[in-house]
Order: C-alpha cells, then sequence, then structure tokens
C-alpha cells in the first residue's frame, strides 16, 4: 500500500504526486515505504557516482563543520580554488577560467552573457545572435531558454523572449534518402553555414549545441563529419562555439568532455549535472582565458549569483571529481556503455516497436515507433512516453523520458544509470525493462 499525501503547499509541474523518498545508495532508491527503485536514469542525468558516496559525504561533513557559506566578495574560499584549478586542468587547452553557478540554466546564462560582453570589449558589438539549434534544451531562464528549441518550453514566454535563430539538430537517422550518415552530418553543419549569412555573419556571436542530445533528442548522436564541419564553419565567420556539457560532461558519454571524442576546441563550456553529482546545487561556466581577459579588462564581468562558489557546494565538487578520478569513472561508462547498449539492441529483435536505440557511454536511449521502416512515431494520443514510464516504475524501474526528436514527435526513453553500474547491475535493469516492455506491448 502506498501512504496517501497529506495536502502540499508545494508546487512543481502539473503532474501527479510521487512518492515519498525514503534513502538512497549507490544505483538505489528507496521511498518511504522501503519499496525499491533501481535509478535508471540517475535523477535527471545527474547522479553519476550513485547516491550516499561516502568520500563526497565525508568531505561535505568536514566543510560543514568549518564554514557553509562566504560571499565571494568579501572573502575567497580554498575548496572554489581547488575545484576551478580541478576544473581546468579536465579541459581543452586555454579554457581554464572557471565562473561558478548552481544549475545548468545559470552556467547557460553566464555563457550568454560573457560571450556578449566578450565582443563589447574586443569592440564587436554588432554581434549579438546566438545560433542554437532545434530541438534543444539549454534550460529555463529567460535568456537559456531563448536558445532553447522546445516550443512547448518557450511558447507562454514568447513576447518576453528575444529569440535566437535555430537550425535543425542533425537528426540524420530519420531522413530517408540515398547519403551516407557522413554525407547526411555535413548537410546539416551547411544549414548552419547558411543560417550565418542569412543572419549576417557580422551580427551572430556563438553557436551553442549539446554535443550530444539531451532531453530534446533523447541521446542524439551526430555523424563525426558534423562537428568537424560545424567547428570549421565557426572558425571561418569567427564565431564562438559554446558547449552545453550539462547533461554530457563529468564523464557520462565515456570521455571527462564529450568534446573529446571530436577534438571540438570551444570557447565556453557550461557544466553542471555529474558535476556535482547530485550531491549539491553546483555548475560551471568554463571560459577560454582569451575571452575574459578583454571583458576584465573592459570594466569587469557583469554578472553573478550570490551561492555562486560557496564553500560548501565547492567542497562537494572537489569530492565528485576526485571519485570520478578514483573510480575510472569516464572508463566505467565507456565499458558498461557498451554492454547495456548491446542489451538495448537486442531488445529491437523482440519488440518491433523499437525504432532506435543510441547514445555514447552510459548516455543511452530508445526509441518507439509505430514503423521501424519509415520511423513513424506512435500516436500523441496513446501518451507512450509516460505510459512506459509508469509501468517501469511500478516494478521499480526509473527511466526518463521526452516526446521529442526532429522537427516531429517521438517517444524516446533515457537509460543513463549512474557510472557506478556493474554487469549483475545491468541484468537487473533489463529485468524489469523487458517485463515493462511486455506489459506495454499487451
Ligand atoms: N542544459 C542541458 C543540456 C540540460 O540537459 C539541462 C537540464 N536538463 C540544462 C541545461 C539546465 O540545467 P538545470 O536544470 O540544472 O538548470
Amino acid at each position: 500500500m502506498t501512504r496517501q499525501h497529506p495536502p502540499s503547499n508545494l508546487f512543481y509541474q502539473n503532474r501527479q504526486r510521487r512518492p515519498m523518498i525514503g534513502e538512497a545508495r549507490g544505483i538505489y532508491i528507496w521511498d518511504a515505504d522501503g519499496k525499491r527503485y533501481i535509478d535508471g536514469s540517475s535523477g535527471a542525468m545527474v547522479a553519476n557516482l550513485g547516491h550516499g558516496n561516502e568520500r563526497v559525504l565525508a568531505a561535505m561533513r568536514a566543510q560543514m563543520e568549518k564554514a557553509t557559506f562566504a560571499y565571494r566578495l568579501h572573502f575567497e574560499n580554498e575548496p572554489a580554488e581547488k575545484l576551478a584549478q580541478m576544473t581546468a586542468a579536465r579541459m581543452p587547452p586555454g579554457v581554464n577560467k572557471v565562473f561558478f553557478v548552481s544549475g545548468g540554466s545559470e552556467a547557460v546564462e553566464s555563457a550568454i552573457k560573457l560571450a556578449r560582453q566578450y565582443a563589447i570589449a574586443v569592440g564587436e558589438s554588432s554581434r549579438w545572435k546566438i545560433i542554437s539549434r532545434y530541438p534543444s534544451y539549454h534550460g529555463s531562464t529567460l535568456g537559456a531558454l531563448a536558445l532553447t528549441g522546445m516550443d512547448n518550453m518557450s511558447a507562454p514566454f514568447a513576447q518576453m523572449l528575444r529569440e535566437m535563430p535555430k537550425v535543425p539538430a542533425p537528426t540524420c537517422y530519420l531522413d530517408h534518402d540515398d547519403l551516407s550518415m557522413d554525407e547526411r552530418g555535413l548537410r546539416y553543419a551547411e544549414m548552419l553555414r547558411a543560417e550565418i549569412l542569412a543572419q549576417g555573419p557580422e551580427t551572430v556571436l556563438a553557436f551553442i549545441m549539446e554535443p550530444v542530445g539531451g532531453a530534446s533528442t533523447g541521446a542524439l548522436v551526430a555523424p563525426d563529419s558534423y562537428y568537424k564541419r560545424v567547428s570549421e564553419i565557426c572558425r571561418e565567420f569567427g564565431i564562438l562555439l559554446i558547449l552545453d556539457e550539462v547533461m554530457t560532461g563529468a564523464g557520462r558519454t565515456g570521455r571527462f568532455l564529450a568534446a573529446e571524442h571530436w577534438g571540438l576546441q570551444p570557447d565556453i563550456i557550461a557544466l553542471s549535472k555529474g558535476f556535482a553529482a547530485g550531491y549539491a546545487p553546483l555548475g560551471a561556466m568554463v571560459a577560454h582565458e582569451r575571452l575574459v581577459e578583454p571583458v576584465l579588462a573592459h570594466g569587469g564581468f557583469i554578472h553573478g549569483y550570490t551561492y555562486a562558489g560557496n564553500p560548501l557546494a565547492c567542497a562537494a565538487g572537489v569530492a565528485v571529481l576526485d571519485e570520478i578520478d578514483r573510480l575510472a569513472l569516464s572508463q566505467k561508462a565507456q565499458d558498461m556503455g557498451a554492454l547495456l547498449k548491446a542489451e538495448l539492441i537486442g531488445l529491437k529483435a523482440r519488440y518491433p516497436f523499437i525504432g532506435d536505440v543510441r547514445g555514447k557511454g552510459l548516455l543511452l536511449a530508445f526509441e518507439l515507433v509505430s514503423d521501424v521502416e519509415t520511423m513513424t512515431p506512435l500516436p500523441k494520443a496513446m501518451d507512450t512516453h509516460i505510459h512506459l514510464v509508469e509501468e517501469a516504475f511500478s516494478r521499480g524501474l526509473i527511466l526518463y523520458s521526452r516526446r521529442t526528436r526532429g522537427g516531429v514527435e517521438g517517444d524516446h526513453f533515457m537509460v543513463c544509470p549512474p557510472l557506478i553500474l556493474t554487469e549483475t547491475q545491468i541484468g537487473e535493469i533489463m529485468e524489469i525493462l523487458t517485463d515493462s516492455l511486455d506489459a506495454f506491448a499487451d
């Protein structure tokens, strides 16, 4: 029997009430009634280390005993210094100036502000447009929302947003033509070039993308050709490349940054989620020093948050990065990701409605369709993305789903457990997932 909830003063989205959380350890969460769930999506791709990591908790307790907060204009703090240095050491060359925030939206917001102030500082104030992709998700603050290509999120605020130009995300798997995947990737990259020309290159400040799509396209990886060509195009027009690694960063795709898979040289990187792995609200905007120096020389960076770089969150961040190294979690994401992906691909033979299995490392997803040949989505009225998630949840497996992909709708399900996953636990996930798919197919 699930406990009845008393009336609540809390509100989030318009959704049904969920069970109360009891405890969380490793890849498992228990609700207040003692029912166990496998955290198959690490929350929202956050809890990369798993829950209750003793070393992180000990580091946080130790910091709590010393000082939990000091305002950055009054005091420096050791954990923030250390975390900045550790973060910079994990970034591409020159991308070594770290600005702390409390989440992903704030990291993207900060990237927008820095890019714009850089353009002004170097005398290119005509540049203000940031081209993003459709669909995409970059956050819910108004600046980040202006870059987000998800109509349901931005529609109510249309008049309040200075909406930015968008180019299609490279949904190559949905294209029906004779081109190879690499040729399709190039075609999408050329759409960026055409958009820059249409906008007027002198007005374009930056291009932002999730290196592997997250909530927007469900672990969608572009062909290699796309990344190479997009980088060339940004360089050709002197446009900044901003990578939103909020979901992909901190080892999730099998490297510390997804950028490393393609040798991308971004100007700014947004980090959060796995960066503090759920132990503290923390994110970072990391910029190339070449951008930060002129901004600081030109009167300073006009932007900031009260809680930015607070010692407690940063102590958690330091311990999380230490654990990512000590447990070799990027490598684990590669190894366990390959095994889990093979299992998910195996499901295609059994369930004809699984249209695509995709992703990198442990950022994985599968998509359900009504026709695998044409990749036609299941009817919206079926609410598949909700029903299958509820089937799995009732059996004790947490998945993360959305009904978005390219320009058309489609149901994708992200399977992104903590990176500490073991082979036995992959078996547990697959058992519940197949039971849930069987129930869904009935
Ligand atoms: N960027 C990306 C790629 C994300 O996936 C998210 C969160 N889903 C955000 C930004 C926003 O992060 P937050 O919810 O922490 O503000």
